[in-house]
């Protein structure tokens, strides 16, 4: 059946074009962004559009970054853009200009909505899947600050803040307020990670209170994986932390047709990036055979954020109509035996069907995202109280048994204020003890506590142990232990008392 809704052209549009960058990108990049583009302009989209490059090519000329001046100074000034994937050749660049990007823009928050398209059969078919991932996208593992300590021993660094947590927190809301949606599922890994993730989880409660119409909920992640694949159709939005978030958001795009339909939005607080979940698939690159349906959702949610949300509408009735009808679709998704459309094709077949709306499937509501303001600055979270109760060092150990480091180590505190506590490996208690069963790994963590609580310690108290280790032993990483208004701002050890 077809239903007829108003074209987009017949609803009242924005006086002035709004300006947006758009950056095509590496690989298919140039084949589905261009097929957004021309599905925007047929629907009536008004858009001022500053053609931007970043990717291999701006690498490969020699640029570290992979995203030259002119594109940050576009992007500065437009505040919104559509880009296509970027690849960071290999011999080229550090970091991906992807992440650049979202670092250098602060797009704190990556939305990523999975929804069942009608007619696309997929194992979770007629279930009702419409869920979003909100990602936080700046902190976590992703900060990117790691640190050999040895030739065979890395610490990678888990960053989570208050603000940042606080920050997606509330984006979270607003996106399930601005989308008319039910419950916010916060995923965290709190059980183990207690500080890091915990923190995201209790802040997550305190901005819940500020969104009484909106049914918060907390969840741990491994779970959620788990109920994802389960019933998925239990959850409405769910927000977590950046590597929870990355692997979450691939499974729910899974789970509804796969990367060519999952589409994105990278927001911070003055810009908003939309990209296609998928990357520049090289294989495919250049032959007309990708589906550009990710990137087409993705200039949709471009298209509501800039307050054309008639035009984002009529977009994805079309191309949700066409899918639906399934008589023209591309290879990734064409039933055997069927001949596949190519890129082009199924764009004029979506373009061809603007106007048209799909039988089934409800279409969202949708109201413009208030942003939580930008006029937060990191507020220090003083605390009334804060003492230094001990320090940690990591030591090579260097092969001896852990009863001969104990010994070496507590010579080194004699006559200070500070006595050893234990040696642990991998966060597990080796000294004292029964260790020597224990596997030896090079480094091991050397934990001091004051020997006397009424004494404050100093710097130069720690130094000066810390360089009798030295002597004895390679150490890689200092660490002082907190306490805050009398929480410990550290984990026990397993094993410890
Ligand atoms: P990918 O580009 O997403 O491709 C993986 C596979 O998925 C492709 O080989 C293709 O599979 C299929 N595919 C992806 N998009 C498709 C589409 N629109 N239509 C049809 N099939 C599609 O992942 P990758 O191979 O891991 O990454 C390639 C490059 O992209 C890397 O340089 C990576 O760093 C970059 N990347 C960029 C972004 C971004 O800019 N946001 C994101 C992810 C990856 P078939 O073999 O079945 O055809």
């Amino acid at each position: 059946m077809t239903h007829t809704a108003p074209a987009a052209q017949d609803t009242p549009a924005p006086p002035v074009a709004v300006p947006i960058t758009v950056i095509r990108g590496d690989g298919i990049g140039p084949e589905v962004v261009g097929a957004a583009l021309r599905l925007m302009e047929e629907a009536g989209a008004r858009l001022d559009i500053e053609e931007c490059v970043a990717g291999a090519e701006v690498f490969r000329a020699g640029n570290q970054t992979g995203v030259p001046q002119e594109t940050i100074d576009s992007i500065e000034r437009t505040g919104v853009a559509l880009k296509g994937p970027l690849e960071t050749p290999i011999g080229h660049g550090e970091k991906s200009a992807n992440v650049t990007l979202r670092k250098l823009f602060e797009t704190y928050g990556n939305i990523r909505p999975a929804r069942e398209i009608p007619g696309l059969a997929t194992p979770y078919a007629g279930r009702g899947v419409d869920v979003v991932i909100v990602r936080e996208n700046l902190e976590d593992l992703y900060a990117g600050i790691e640190h050999m300590q040895t030739p065979g021993v890395c610490l990678s660094l888990k960053v989570i803040t208050r603000h940042g947590s606080e920050k997606i927190a509330r984006l979270a809301f607003e996106y399930a307020r601005a989308t008319g949606r039910k419950s916010v599922t916060c995923a965290t890994k709190a059980n183990i990670m207690k500080l890091g993730e915990g923190m995201f989880g209790r802040t997550f409660d305190d901005v819940a209170r500020d969104y009484p119409d909106i049914e918060a909920r907390q969840i741990l992640v491994d779970n959620c994986a788990h109920q994802l694949v389960m019933r998925p159709e239990q959850f409405d939005v769910i927000v977590t932390t950046n590597m929870n978030g990355d692997i979450l958001s691939d499974l729910t795009s899974g789970l509804v047709g796969g990367l060519g339909f999952a589409p994105s939005a990278n927001i911070g607080s003055e810009t908003a990036m939309f990209e296609a979940v998928h990357g520049s698939a090289p294989d495919i690159a250049g032959r007309d055979v990708a589906n550009p349906s990710a990137l087409m959702f993705s200039a949709a949610m471009l298209l509501r954020h800039v307050g054309q949300p008639d035009v984002a509408d009529a977009i994805e009735d079309a191309l949700l109509y066409t899918l639906e009808q399934g008589d023209v679709l591309t290879g990734d998704i064409a039933p055997a035996g069927t001949t596949p459309a190519g890129t082009t094709a199924f764009t004029d077949a979506v373009i061809g069907n603007l106007g048209k709306v799909p039988a089934t499937g409800v279409r969202r509501e949708s109201r413009p995202l208030v942003m939580p303001e930008r006029t937060w600055r990191p507020k220090a979270i003083e605390a009334k109280v804060r003492e230094v109760v001990g320090m940690e060092v990591l030591l090579e150990q260097a092969g001896m048994p852990a009863s001969e480091v104990g010994r070496l180590v507590e010579e080194c505190a004699e006559g200070s204020p500070l006595r050893l506590a234990l040696i642990s490996s991998r966060g597990t208690k080796v000294y004292p003890g029964h260790a020597d069963d224990v596997e030896m790994i090079e480094t091991w963590r050397a934990r001091f506590v004051r020997a006397d609580e009424s004494v404050e310690l100093t710097d130069e108290q720690i130094f000066r142990v810390v360089g009798c280790l030295g002597q004895r032993f390679r150490w890689s990483n200092l660490q002082k232990l907190q306490v805050f208004d009398g929480e410990p701002g550290y984990t026990k050890v397993s094993g410890e008392a």
